[in-house]
């Protein structure tokens, strides 16, 4: 009998729950590193807030914004900023970029709500903002829920002017309303996804009328006059504003335990904040290190933010130019995590997930070989050399990972930036953390597997 343990010991594929096999101290480790993160979450509920977050974290451990023409050499720290919604960090390692860069990848725009260019309308005495949701949610999801706006108005003056509405204590929040289920018959027939429709996300942002005799759309006309007082925009400013409505609430722990966090936005911010963090700690490595912050993944990774862009490329190419290298060869030799979430296990709906392949909270960083829909269609799937060198970097080093697979075949499927970065020639994996409730207001993962993540991307760049 003891034999039959013996080689099944040897010779099966052995995963556990790592937190039940974890010490004291790596679970103490972990909890800590979640405050960290948790206050990331809260500083950071848009790519332009996570990009200046991540931004002035860098600073204060010594990146400088890259200069062309400038020399650096092995250890220094610079970081790429591009139009303050994606952000590239770099030590430059005491090989030159030829010998291929270190790179981690993980996205800074999560799904919410736009405001429309023309979003502030009165109907019934109300004033309300329409909107276009960005990236895939379902609808459903965000009414009733305390709603906080973040953004920007860009001025023809040049002036940006920050916005920030209803995070802190004291501030209002805003709310797409419901029906009432007393009234609701007509609405239940309809399927989930049409629960709510896209032009029925119309946001509540005030009812007091400007104080007159006469006259129409008063409640509007109280809100433009209050914006103006405050950010000094009209109604045409609304044309160039990004506006954003986010979830109001902050991260929290979850369960009597405290083992979990909850938390809007963490696909990918929970990855986002591991490759940070690793990369703050990354000291004179041998090949150069670059951690990428990228906005726009949530919506096919396009746009001059998104990493479909050249803006990869060129950073590659600013250093490799420094250095007196070719970029192409720098680029063949580079190796990647694309570091996103994968769907984590969840009892109540185990019918979407084939069991044996899919990732489980706490039992670690979860590596994708492939992502994709309907026969591996729009992934990357990384080599099997490539899946070797990775699991013998993380087995070597005592990190606790498991394989995922965004569900069932042919019940669905997503897509990463890894694509975009194997378009390049670069070895590319994705690595990241199992959530619950994946593109909810209010996402779960596992402070132990986000540990792990950070361990794993520390690893890689080191
Ligand atoms: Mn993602
Ligand atoms: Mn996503």
């Amino acid at each position: 009998m003891s034999e039959i343990k013996e080689l099944k010991e040897k010779l099966f594929l052995n995963r556990k729950n790592g937190l039940s096999a974890a010490s004291e101290e790596t679970v103490n480790s972990a909890y800590q590193y979640a405050k960290g993160y948790k206050n990331f979450l809260d500083n950071a509920k848009t790519e332009r807030e996570a990009a200046k977050t991540a931004i002035s974290l860098a600073e204060q451990k010594g990146f400088v914004p890259f200069e062309i023409g400038k020399e650096y050499k092995a250890g220094d720290k610079v970081y790429f900023n591009n139009h303050g919604k994606t952000v590239a960090f770099a030590v430059i390692g005491k090989q030159t970029a030829d010998n291929g860069i270190n790179i981690t990848a993980a996205h800074i725009d999560s799904p919410r709500l736009d405001l429309k260019p023309n979003p502030l309308y009165e109907d019934s005495e109300l004033a309300l903002f329409k909107t276009h949701y960005y990236g895939g949610l379902r609808k459903y999801q965000w009414t009733a829920v305390p709603l906080a706006i973040h953004g920007v108005f860009a001025l023809k003056d040049g002036t940006v002017k920050e916005v920030s509405i209803g995070e802190k204590e004291d501030e209002p929040k805003f709310v797409i309303n419901d029906l009432l289920p007393h009234l609701s018959a007509e609405q239940n027939k309809r399927t989930l996804s049409d629960g709510i429709k896209g032009e029925e996300l119309n946001v509540l942002v005030g009812s007091r009328p400007f104080k007159a005799d006469e006259g129409s759309e008063l409640v509007k006309l109280n809100i433009l006059n209050l914006l103006n007082q405050k950010y000094g925009i009209s109604e045409d400013d609304f044309l160039s504003a990004e506006l954003e409505m986010v979830p109001a609430h902050k991260a929290c722990d979850i369960g009597f335990d405290g083992s979990l966090i909850g938390a809007y936005g963490q696909d990918d911010r929970v990855c986002a904040y591991p490759a940070l963090t690793a990369i703050l700690e990354v000291e004179n490595p041998e090949k150069t290190a670059l951690a990428i912050l990228a906005d726009k993944e949530e919506i096919g990774s396009t746009g001059n933010t998104g990493l479909e862009s050249d803006f990869l490329r060129y950073v590659i190419g600013d250093i490799a130019k420094m250095q007196r290298v070719d970029a192409t060869v720098a680029l063949r030799n580079s190796k990647c995590l694309s570091a996103d979430v994968n769907a984590g296990f969840d009892p109540t709906f185990p019918d979407v997930m084939d069991r044996r392949n899919a990732s489980f909270l706490n039992y670690g960083v979860v590596v994708t070989k492939y992502t994709g829909a309907r026969g591996k269609s729009g992934t990357s799937d990384a080599s099997a050399e490539y899946v070797a060198y990775v699991r013998n970097m993380l087995d070597k080093a005592g990190i606790v990972w498991q394989t995922g697979e965004l569900g069932k075949v042919d019940l669905g499927g997503g897509g990463t930036v890894a694509m975009f970065i194997a378009n390049m020639g670069v070895d590319v994996i994705d690595l990241g953390v199992p959530v619950l409730s994946m593109h909810a207001p209010f996402e779960t993962t596992s402070k132990f597997d986000v540990y792990m993540c950070y361990k794993a991307m520390y690893e890689f760049m080191k």
